[in-house]
C-alpha cells in the first residue's frame, strides 16, 4: 500500500492503481469519457487531466500510476478551462442535442456545457443511422471516438468485430469492409452498447432501468419458476451436464417433465431469436435431464421432522411441487388425489406421445422417495374434514378438470364431447367415443392435443374451428406445426353458433369472424360477419374452449361471487385461516411451469404460516468462474437452430408412440454454443458518473 495526496486528501491505496481510480474510490470525481473500469486506459479523451507536483505537463489520470508521496490536483481553474476546451473539441462534430441520460450529457453538464455551447454551431458528420442489424442500432453521428466499444469487443470479448474505420475526419467505428454485423462475425453480446457513453450504440428495445434484467436476460427472467436458463445452457456448452441439471433442480422438482412439455416462455423471449432463431432451451433441458446420474440426490437437504402435518389436495404440478418443498423442510405431507393415479393434468390431460408415462412416474417417484405420502382415489369433501384430522395447513391444488360448454343451441347432443374428458378417458386407457369426421373447437393446447389424439384414435378427418387467426392461438406454435403435419386442418376465424341434431351427421352452423379491437387478453376480439353462416358436417364435435374447476360443496365457503376460489396472488392465502389455494384452480388453466411456480409460492407461504422462514430453495451448485471472453466464432450469427429428431409421420398415427426424441450429445452442445451469453452484459461494471447524477 502507498499513500498519496489528492486535492488535500490523504489516500491510502495499492501501488498498482491509476490516479483516476484512486481518486474515484475516495469520492473525488475527475471527469472522464474514454475510461472504463473493465478496459485498459488509453487517455484518448484527455478529460481526466490532472496536475501532479514535480511532473511536467498535465498528465491524464487514467494512464498515470499512483506513487507513494504523490501530490495531485484535480480541480484547478486551469484544469477546468482546459477541460471545457477539450469538451468543445469532442462535441464540435456532434449533433447539438446530446442524448439525455447518456454519460456524455452528464459529464458535459458537470464540466459546464451550457456556457460553452452558446457560441458555437456544431456541424454533425451526417452519418446515416444504421438500423438493419439485430438487437442494436448504430447512430454514428453521435460517436465521440472514445474507443470503448472497440476495446471491449477486441480486448474483453476478443471477438474482433468493431474497429476504427476510414481516415482523418471520416474516422468512425465500424466493421471490416463495412460488413453488416451478422457477416462481420458479431457475437451479439451487446457489450459495446453497454459501454458506449454517447448512446451512439443503442438497444433496439427501449427499456426502463427496472426492466433491465428482464429485457437483457429474458430466458432466465421470464421463467415463472426462476430457472437460470442462461446458466444451464452455458454449462451444457461446457459439457458439465450434472451441474446444468443441478441448476435446474435448484428451482424445480420436475426437470424431465419440463424438458418434454414446458411451453417455454424463455424460448419465446430468447434474444438469439432476434438474430435468427431462439435457442432450443426446452430440448436442452430434456437432454440434460436424461443425462441424470442422480448426483443431486446426495446434495439435497431434508430437514429433521418438524412435527407439523400439511394436507395437499390435488397431485398435479402445483400440488406435488408444494409437497416436495414442504417435505424437504421437515414437514409431514399428505397429498390427496381423487383419481386412481397421481399427476393431475400431467397424467390426465397430456397425451402419452408428448409425455411418456415412464417419465412422469420417474419424477413422481422422486417425490415419494423423500417421504411424501400420496393417497390416490381419495376425494376430499371439505377443508374442515382435513383440519379435524390434525393438519395444520391445507393447500388446494385441484386443477381445472371440467370443460366449459359453448352455450349454443343443440350442444347437449351426445355427439358433442368435452375435450378434457376425452383426453382423461384416453390417457387412462378407457374408451372414448371418437369416430369418423371430428371437429374440435378451440385454439389452445387442449384443442391441439384433442385433435392429434383423435387422429390416433382412428378419426378419418380432424378439423379445428378457431375464432381468431393463427397468430392469436394460445397453443404452443410447435404443437400446432406438428398437428398440421399429422393432417389436422385448422379453419381460422370461424365460430360455431348452433348444433343441428337429428341427422346421421351433426350439422354445425358456423359463422365467419373478423378481428376487431383488442380485448382484456390483449388479443384482437373476434367479431361475427353478419350473413356469413355456413354448415360444417361432422360425426363428433369436441369442445376445447376452456376449463373450470369442480369445487366440492364442502368448500363453497371459499368461493367468490363468480364461483372461483379466491386467493391472494402473493401468498395464495384464502379467506379461511390455514387454507391456501393455487395453480389452475385459482388462475384458470395455465402451463405446467406456471403451476410449479404456484406450488413454490404455496410452499413458502405455508412454511411461514406454520412458523418457518419460508425459505424453500437450496443451492446445489457453487458459482463458476466465468470468462468474459467469447472469441471469434465462424458464421456464429448464421448458425441454425438444431432440429429435434422426430418420429416419422407414417408411424405416428398408429398409436401413442413418443413423437419427439432427445438431442444427441453433439447436437446439444452445438445448440448450447449458439447462446449469446446475454448474462455477460449484466456483469459489465458501471462507468463512473459525476456526483450530481
Ligand atoms: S460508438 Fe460509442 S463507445 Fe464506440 S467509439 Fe463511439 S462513442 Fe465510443
Ligand atoms: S441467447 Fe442464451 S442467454 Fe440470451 S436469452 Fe437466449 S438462451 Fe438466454
Amino acid at each position: 500500500m502507498i499513500k498519496l495526496n489528492i486535492d488535500g486528501k490523504i489516500i491510502e491505496t495499492e501501488s498498482t492503481k491509476i490516479v483516476l481510480e484512486a481518486a474515484l474510490e475516495s469520492g473525488i470525481y475527475i471527469p472522464n469519457l474514454c475510461y472504463h473500469p473493465d478496459l485498459t486506459s488509453v487517455g484518448a479523451c484527455r478529460l481526466c487531466i490532472v496536475e501532479i507536483e514535480g511532473m511536467k505537463g498535465i498528465p491524464t489520470s487514467c494512464t498515470t500510476l499512483v506513487k507513494d508521496g504523490m501530490v495531485v490536483r484535480t480541480d484547478s481553474e486551469k484544469l477546468k478551462e482546459l477541460r471545457k476546451n477539450i469538451l468543445w473539441l469532442i462535441l464540435s462534430e456532434h449533433p447539438q442535442q446530446i442524448k439525455t441520460s447518456s454519460q456524455l450529457q452528464k459529464v458535459a453538464d458537470w464540466i459546464g456545457i451550457k456556457q460553452m455551447v452558446s457560441g458555437y454551431t456544431p456541424h454533425s458528420k451526417n452519418i446515416a443511422l444504421i438500423c438493419d442489424d439485430p438487437l442494436f442500432n448504430r447512430d454514428l453521428d453521435r460517436c465521440i471516438l472514445c474507443g470503448r466499444c472497440v476495446r471491449i469487443c477486441q480486448e474483453v470479448r476478443k471477438a474482433g468485430v468493431l474497429g476504427f474505420i476510414n481516415r482523418g475526419i471520416k474516422t468512425t467505428v465500424g466493421t471490416s469492409l463495412d460488413l453488416p454485423l451478422k457477416d462481420a462475425g458479431c457475437v451479439f453480446c451487446t457489450a459495446c452498447v453497454e459501454v458506449c457513453p454517447s448512446l451512439a450504440l443503442v438497444d433496439k428495445e427501449e427499456f426502463d432501468e427496472k426492466e433491465r434484467q428482464k429485457v437483457l436476460l429474458p430466458c432466465t427472467n421470464t421463467c415463472p419458476a426462476g430457472i437460470d436458463a442462461a446458466r444451464y445452457v452455458r454449462l451444457i456448452a461446457e459439457e458439465k451436464y450434472q451441474d446444468a441439471l443441478e441448476v435446474i433442480r435448484e428451482k424445480v422438482p420436475f426437470p424431465k417433465i419440463l424438458g418434454y412439455v414446458c411451453d417455454h416462455p424463455c424460448e419465446e423471449a430468447c434474444r438469439r431469436g432476434q438474430v435468427n432463431e431462439p435457442i432450443a432451451i426446452r430440448a436442452l433441458k430434456r437432454f440434460v435431464a436424461e443425462k441424470d446420474t442422480r448426483r443431486w440426490r446426495a446434495k439435497i437437504k431434508i430437514s429433521p421432522a418438524s412435527g407439523k402435518r400439511i394436507a395437499i389436495v390435488g397431485s398435479g404440478p402445483a400440488g406435488l411441487t408444494c409437497a416436495w418443498y414442504l417435505k424437504k423442510l421437515g414437514h409431514t405431507v399428505v397429498v390427496f388425489e381423487a383419481l386412481s393415479e397421481a399427476g393431475g393434468m400431467m397424467r390426465a390431460g397430456i397425451p402419452r406421445y408428448r409425455l411418456p408415462r415412464k417419465i412422469l412416474d420417474q419424477e413422481i417417484k422422486e417425490i415419494k422417495n423423500i417421504g411424501v405420502e400420496i393417497k390416490t382415489s381419495h376425494k376430499i369433501g371439505s377443508t374442515q374434514d382435513l383440519f379435524s384430522q390434525g393438519f395444520a395447513a391445507i393447500f388446494l391444488a385441484l386443477g381445472c378438470g371440467e370443460g366449459i360448454r359453448m352455450g349454443v343451441p343443440g350442444e347437449d347432443d351426445p355427439r358433442v364431447l368435452d375435450g378434457i374428458a376425452v383426453l382423461r378417458a384416453i390417457n387412462s386407457s378407457k374408451k372414448a367415443d371418437i369416430c369418423g369426421e371430428v371437429a374440435v373447437v378451440g385454439g389452445g393446447n387442449v384443442a391441439i392435443d384433442v385433435a392429434r389424439t383423435a387422429l390416433r384414435m382412428g378419426a378419418k378427418k380432424v378439423s379445428i374451428l378457431y375464432r381468431r387467426t393463427r397468430q392469436e392461438m394460445p397453443a404452443c406454435s410447435e404443437e400446432v406445426e406438428e398437428a398440421l403435419k399429422e393432417g389436422v386442418k385448422i379453419s381460422f376465424l370461424v365460430a360455431p353458433q348452433k348444433i343441428i341434431s337429428g341427422g346421421k351427421k351433426l350439422k354445425i352452423e358456423c359463422i365467419r369472424m373478423e378481428l376487431g379491437e383488442p380485448d382484456a387478453s390483449g388479443r384482437r376480439r373476434p367479431v361475427p360477419v353478419q350473413g356469413s353462416e355456413f354448415i360444417v358436417k361432422s360425426d363428433r364435435l369436441i369442445l376445447a374452449i376452456g376449463q373450470k374447476a369442480t369445487v366440492p360443496q364442502g368448500m363453497n365457503n371459499l368461493l367468490n361471487r363468480k364461483g372461483w376460489i379466491e386467493a391472494d396472488p402473493e401468498t395464495l392465502v384464502c379467506s379461511v385461516k390455514g387454507v391456501f389455494a393455487g395453480g389452475d384452480l385459482v388462475s384458470g388453466p395455465a402451463s405446467v411451469i406456471e403451476a410449479i411456480a404456484a406450488g413454490k409460492i404455496a410452499a413458502s407461504a405455508i412454511d411461514k404460516y406454520i412458523g418457518g422462514l419460508g425459505v424453500i430453495e437450496e443451492k446445489l451448485t457453487s458459482a463458476e468462474i466465468e470468462t468474459a471472453c467469447l472469441g471469434r466464432k465462424a458464421e456464429f450469427a448464421h448458425r441454425k437452430r438444431t432440429q429435434l429428431p422426430m418420429l416419422a409421420k407414417k408411424k405416428r398415427l398408429k398409436g401413442f408412440e413418443e413423437v419427439e426424441f432427445s438431442l444427441t450429445k453433439n447436437k446439444a452442445v452445438e445448440e448450447a454454443k449458439r447462446c449469446l451469453r446475454c448474462e455477460l452484459r449484466l456483469k459489465i461494471s458501471k462507468a463512473p458518473l459525476p456526483p450530481s447524477t
